[in-house]
């Protein structure tokens, strides 16, 4: 095992983890560990832009945008955390044009911008121009030009390294510190692809950036490596996840496929139609129509759908329209898509609707945080040195739904407020020691795994969790759907300790790793279905056919899960006594073997589930019409 130490570690290099490495590694010494190629990181991946109020093309202003995003969140956003992101927003913006990076322009010259979903003027007015964009490619802008950055001040990248585990001072059970009164992270254990050794890299603070998780479902915009981990990591050390049952529907992923095509294309004037060539979002949002919030189009769609009036000779999608629009203009501002559309469905946009059905995108929920992005415990106490930006986080700037172009925005604000903080708590704190043997643990189940003979295969596991995760926590959801998936999920994870993989040897064993990253999925998996169970309301991306409407008074507050080891009580303070509850609340329909919550199946562990209260600010929660 090497050693290493740094004042600062961050687990990750995408949006999120660069920004922060650009400010944390000018003031103290800096590495960024990565599983992937900075470069190949998902934010290079989006599409259609960052927004801010910049005002540069019709009158806008942070105040509005605070209130769409909380709005759009329906009502479960901190809104001191939105206040911030909105505030920060327009600097986020020129920070990144002084960095370099390639916005297209207004003809007299400013960053031009562009419409996106429930981004308004004067609080639902009308659609706003607010979305700063490098035609379809703004993600991939951002990612160079931060990874420039990066080069240009010598951050110290570790390339290819996955990180395995967290190390705390102390053992944590349900947000309460079991053996001691505080508790401080000392560092990360990772796995080298390229050898298969195992690195201890201690550190004062550790950043992390590790993305979303949207590999817990089949049709999925996210990359293959999207799998959770950094949530599941803090998760396994007994820091809870906040806000997991919410998970966003993108409206427009290629039928079938779930690859994304941009909100942009609706920005920039497409419609989408159903299979009698109705635009049916007049009836569904008339003010702002195909440009409502990804929740309410998502569902939309969905209910055409269902009610027969879906495209295509099974009925089973809806047609976006960009066939009046310009083939000069498409080619300008939405080069990319419409070659997928080309490329995956040979579907010509100039001339053919394209069709296109929801696909599981964004990760609202996370690791808990408050503005400065130190990582809660629980609803009060932090552990000290860890912090998390980006995907991975749960700030909760987004709430129960997430506006398009806040997440580049999110990654971009609150990466350098992770990294100012890193940095700021490094230069005080004291080294914390770090355990004995710190590899125990995770190493001993990767070797497990690798040297199991006969097992189950890593690819048939995710494979059946992926299907039952659509089938049954989608965009409907019923009390129904999700104890079947909880149900399968149990069987999965049982499955799971019995896998093994084709691959027995040390060098980029990238077989292996994903062995591992499907324990990943399978712990947020568990999460989000026991969230969705305990929440008895519809809300954002969040819809129970059983509970369709938004019930403030029993649920206006965060989820925050807990994994409660085998035996051990539900946690008591400072969870709220709601809780207990909570959990009885899940276990409410009896059988779930095996292992289901409250069940004490040998090996499992259950989810409790606790609230934390929702900031309130300026802005009392109202139904939402678009
Ligand atoms: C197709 C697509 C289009 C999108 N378009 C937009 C858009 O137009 N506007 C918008 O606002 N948002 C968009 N989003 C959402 C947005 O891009 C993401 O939420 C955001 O980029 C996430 O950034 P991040 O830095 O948190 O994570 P990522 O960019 O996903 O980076 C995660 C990093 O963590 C590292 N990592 C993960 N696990 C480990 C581990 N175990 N050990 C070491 N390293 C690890 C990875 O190597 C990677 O470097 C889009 C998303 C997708 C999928």
């Amino acid at each position: 095992m090497q050693t290493h130490q740094y004042d600062v570690v961050i687990v990750g290099a995408g949006g999120a983890g660069m920004r922060a490495a650009l400010e944390s590694s000018d003031r103290a010494r800096t590495a960024v560990i990565s599983k992937l190629y900075p470069t190949r990181s998902h934010t290079g991946a989006a599409q259609g832009g960052m927004c801010a109020a910049l005002a540069n093309v019709e009158e806008d202003n942070w105040e509005w945008h605070t209130f769409d995003t909380v709005k759009g969140g329906d009502y479960l956003v901190d809104q001191d955390a939105a206040e911030v992101m909105a505030k920060e927003a327009i600097d986020a913006v020129l920070d990144l044009e002084k960095m370099g990076l390639p916005f297209n322009r207004t003809p007299e010259g400013r960053i031009d911008q562009r419409r996106f979903g429930g981004h308004t003027r004067n609080h639902g007015e009308a659609a706003v121009r607010r979305s700063c964009y490098a035609a379809d490619r703004t993600g991939h802008m951002i990612l160079q030009t931060l990874y420039q950055q990066c080069v240009k001040n010598d951050v110290e990248f570790f390339n290819e390294f996955y990180v395995l585990d967290i190390l705390l001072s102390h053992d944590l059970v349900g947000g309460a510190v079991s053996d001691g009164d505080d508790v401080a992270v000392s560092g990360v254990v990772a796995y080298e692809l390229a050898t298969g050794e195992i690195h201890l890299f201690r550190a004062k603070s550790v950043v992390l950036a590790t993305g979303g998780a949207g590999k817990i479902y089949k049709t999925t915009s996210n990359a293959h490596t999207l799998t959770g981990d950094g949530m599941a990591l803090a998760y396994r050390r007994g820091i809870p996840l906040e806000d997991m049952e919410f998970f966003q529907f993108h409206p427009t992923g290629l039928a079938g496929l779930g690859i994304l095509l941009s909100e942009a294309a609706r920005g920039e004037g497409g419609i989408l139609r159903n299979g009698e060539g109705e635009r049916f979002m007049e009836r569904y949002a008339p003010t702002i129509k195909d440009l409502a919030p990804r929740d309410i189009v998502a569902r939309s769609m969905a209910n055409e759908v269902r009610e027969g009036r879906g495209a295509g000779p099974n009925k089973d999608y809806v047609l976006l329209d960009l066939t009046h629009l310009e083939p000069a203009h498409i080619d300008a501002k939405l080069p990319d898509i419409t070659e997928f559309a080309r490329t995956y469905l040979g579907i010509e946009p100039y001339t053919e609707p394209v069709p296109v059905y929801p696909t599981a995108h964004y990760a609202m929920g996370g690791v808990p945080t408050n503005i400065e992005t130190a990582v809660l415990r629980n609803n009060t106490d932090f552990v000290r040195g860890l912090f998390a930006a980006g995907e991975v986080a749960c700030v909760s700037v987004h709430g129960s739904n997430r506006l398009g172009t806040n997440s580049l925005l999110d990654i971009n604000v609150f990466g350098k407020r992770a990294g100012l903080a890193a940095a700021a708590y490094a230069a005080t704190a004291d080294w914390v020691d770090v355990p004995e043997d710190p590899e125990t643990g995770v190493v001993a189940e990767l070797e497990e795994m690798r040297a199991r003979a006969v097992g189950d295969r890593v690819a048939d596991v995710r494979r059946d969790l992926q299907q039952t995760m659509d089938a049954n926590a989608q965009v409907f959801r019923t009390e129904e759907s999700l104890i079947q998936a909880l149900k399968d999920v149990r069987e999965l994870q049982a499955r799971y300790r019995n896998v093994s993989v084709q691959d027995k040897g040390r060098a980029y064993n990238t077989d292996l790793l994903e062995a591992l990253e499907l324990g990943f999925l399978l712990d947020i998996a568990e999460v989000v279905v026991v969230g969705a169970l305990n929440r008895q309301e519809s809300r954002g991306g969040h819809f129970r056919e059983d509970f369709p409407a938004r019930d403030d008074a029993a649920y206006m507050q965060h989820t925050m899960a807990y994994r409660r080891p085998p035996g051990t009580a539900a946690p008591s303070s400072p969870v709220s006594s709601d809780a207990a509850a909570a959990v009885a609340a899940t276990t409410r329909s009896g059988d779930l073997t095996p292992g289901g919550p409250g069940s004490s199946a040998p090996g499992t562990y259950d989810v409790a589930l606790g609230y934390k209260p929702v900031v309130v600010t300026r802005y009392q929660p109202m139904e939402r019409k678009y």
